[in-house]
């Protein structure tokens, strides 16, 4: 076989549906974030970038920074070794200490990302505990999907967000055999959130556990930045939360938080947490950072929403269609895979904006988008010089607008 032929043929193909990745090559600078140099061919340009899922800055906030300094000095670089063999280090203990507290749960358990975590616990859950169903949301990310094909354990998809459906397939199984209902909170695509405390009735009527993925959630929703279960006040109702320390919390990583028997079940099975080196303790100590800090100050989360907001009331000024949602997603439609991607690339090279356009198969055909997050670091300026690119190049790629919001 060709092989260099093969990969060819393949990328090709992929060009062909327009569903090739091309990467923005940024170069993020510290103490100026949104702003960021994009390494383009003519060298590098000044951006700014409205589509980070650094939701509030904390990936240059001072606390963060000084605690990751303070550890990689003192601590030296890599952990040394999977958490088994020499790789748990005080400051893996500490930020898992931190995390359960955050949800309210004995135990919590690191995992070298978000994505990890979902695939390790749910793929270790689900292949573990025999004669169990999983029941997973339709629209749930790929990391989840994964993991529980991973296990081979019976599954049922559930339509997006609907009880009736989901109740449909909990009635259809035995009430003794074993199931786990797993879902997001936020949903990063739409933006739109779950119905957490009827998917926790269902569970209960049912005898079903509950895994709920709050990524896109942890830091910036309920009280001390516990997620949309905290807001509602519903975390003790769930038996995993799952989080990462990527996004809002501006470092990088993955959890889960759960009861002392649960965790340490998944700490004991699951090749996904065993077999591999565990985080640098610099990066352990910079989450803990973050995580402790949101926990007591509301200012980034109320800013956050202001400037959501902000943006939300500027597109409806100009008629720029976005979905509306209960969250801090704006998914601004387009809904053309080649207008989205020229709109993108223009706006980075005409502009200095970054907005990754978001194409098939992240999302359905028809429903290609811009999708952006404002955040704390935008500035009413940065608010302006956006909502007016977009309204020009509304204008030249003729596309529909809303009828003018009352001003
Ligand atoms: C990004 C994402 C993950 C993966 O988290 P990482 O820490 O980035 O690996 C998991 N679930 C959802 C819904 C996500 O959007």
């Amino acid at each position: 076989m060709n092989y260099q032929e093969y990969f060819r043929d393949q990328l090709r193909q992929l060009q062909d549906e327009g569903n090739y990745r091309v990467f923005a090559e940024l170069e993020r600078h510290c103490g100026a974030f949104p702003t960021a140099h994009n390494h383009a061919e003519n060298g590098p340009e000044k951006v700014t970038v409205w589509c980070s899922n650094d939701y509030l800055g904390m990936g240059q906030h001072p606390k963060v920074l000084a605690a990751m300094h303070r550890a990689i000095d003192g601590c030296g670089a890599g952990a040394g070794g999977t958490r088994n063999i020499s790789g748990t280090t005080h400051e893996h203990v500490l930020l898992e200490h931190e995390l359960a507290d955050l949800h309210g749960k004995e135990a919590a358990l690191l995992f070298t990302s978000g994505y990890v975590s979902n695939w390790a616990a749910l793929g270790t859950l689900a292949s573990r505990i025999p004669g169990i169903t999983v029941l997973s949301d339709e629209l749930n990310h790929a990391s989840m999907i994964e993991g529980i094909r991973h296990s081979r354990c019976a599954k049922r998809v559930w339509k997006h967000n609907d009880l009736k459906d989901l109740e449909r397939h909990l009635m259809d199984l035995p009430f003794n055999a074993p199931k786990l209902i797993a879902s997001e909170s936020v949903y990063s695509m739409d933006g739109d959130i779950a119905p957490i405390k009827e998917i926790c009735d269902l569970a209960d009527r049912y005898g079903a556990m509950t895994y709920l993925d709050e990524v896109h959630a942890v830091g910036l929703y309920g009280p001390r930045g516990g997620g949309i279960a905290e807001r509602e006040g519903l975390m003790d109702r769930l038996t995993v939360i799952e989080g990462t320390l990527g996004k809002a919390f501006g470092v990088v990583g993955g959890y889960i938080a759960a009861s002392k028997e649960l965790v340490d079940f998944v700490r004991s099975f699951a090749s996904g947490f065993i077999f591999t080196t565990a985080l640098p303790p610099a990066v352990a100590a910079g989450a803990a950072a973050s995580v402790r800090h949101l926990k007591q100050s509301n200012a980034e989360r109320c800013l956050h929403q202001q400037r959501v907001s902000e943006v939300r009331g500027r597109l409806d000024a100009l008629g720029i269609p976005h979905t509306s949602n209960p969250s801090h997603i704006i998914p601004v439609m387009v809904g053309d895979p080649v207008k989205c991607r020229f709109i993108s690339d223009v706006l980075m090279r005409d502009y200095g904006i970054y907005i990754q356009p978001i194409n098939y198969p992240t999302v359905p055909k028809g429903t290609e988008r811009l999708r952006i997050t404002p955040s704390p670091v935008h500035s009413s300026e940065d608010v302006t010089r956006l909502v007016e690119a977009l309204g020009a190049l509304w204008t030249q790629c003729q596309l529909a607008r809303k009828p003018m919001a009352a001003q």
